[in-house]
Order: structure tokens, then sequence, then C-alpha cells
């Protein structure tokens, strides 16, 4: 398969590219398996019609991290503010969690898996995942 940050060709079980040193699927600028070059939030290769879907729209932040602070720390948008979305944070410490009903749902996207960082990327549980 290729990286798909920078289109070297790297064996299957590899973690890491050798050539840009970013794990292979991290990337989204080429397709894992034709090399074709993709948009960064394209679902399917347009070349071969393989499956895009990878890490890259993965949160860096940690899933059990986010879940804790929110659990503990959600009225005071403390979960927002380690996953980057800022000006949300700010709204919620100033309306305590939006009186803890948008707490609520954070949490609940969270568990599920549906919470996006101020990137709008998906904060996962990576153990499950
Ligand atoms: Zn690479
Ligand atoms: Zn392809």
């Amino acid at each position: 398969m290729y990286c798909r940050n920078c289109g070297n060709e790297v064996s299957e079980k590899a973690i890491m590219c050798v050539a840009c040193g970013t794990p292979p699927l991290a990337g989204n600028r080429y397709c894992p398996n034709c090399k074709a070059e993709t948009s960064p939030d394209a679902g399917i290769c347009i070349r071969c019609g393989v499956g895009l879907i990878n890490t890259s729209n993965h949160s860096e932040f940690d899933w059990l991290t986010t879940l804790l602070l929110c659990l503990f720390l959600g009225t005071f948008g403390i979960h927002r503010f380690y996953t980057k979305s800022i000006g949300i944070g700010i709204v919620q410490l100033l309306t305590l969690g939006g009186c803890g009903l948008w707490t609520l749902i954070d949490f609940i996207m969270i568990v599920v898996g549906n919470f996006r960082d101020g990137n709008g990327k998906v904060v996962v549980n990576k153990q499950r995942a």
C-alpha cells in the first residue's frame, strides 16, 4: 500500500512511513491502494473506488480524557477547551454548560463517538476502534 501522506510505498504492517515519518494512514493526500491523489475529505478514491475512511478524520485528542473532563468539568466547558473548541468553551463556561443541558448533549456525543474537536475531527475511542 501507499503512504497517504507522501505516496511512498509502504508495507501493509508498517506503523510509520520511512519517507515522511508519519503513520501511513494518517495522511489524506494519496489513495493507499492506487496512489492517486485524493482530496482531503474524500470518502472513497475516485480512481479505484477504495474506501478512504481512516484515522485522518480522527482527532488527536484522547477520547477518555475528553469524556472524563466532560463528566466532571463539563459545565465549565473544560472538555471544549481541551479539544481546542475555545469559542464554544467560553460560551459553555459563561452559561454553565447551557445549564448542564449542552454538557449532557456533548457527553452523549462523546460516548457514541460523534463529538468533534476544534478542528472538526471526531474524537474516537481508539481502544475500541
Ligand atoms: Zn509517507
Ligand atoms: Zn485509489
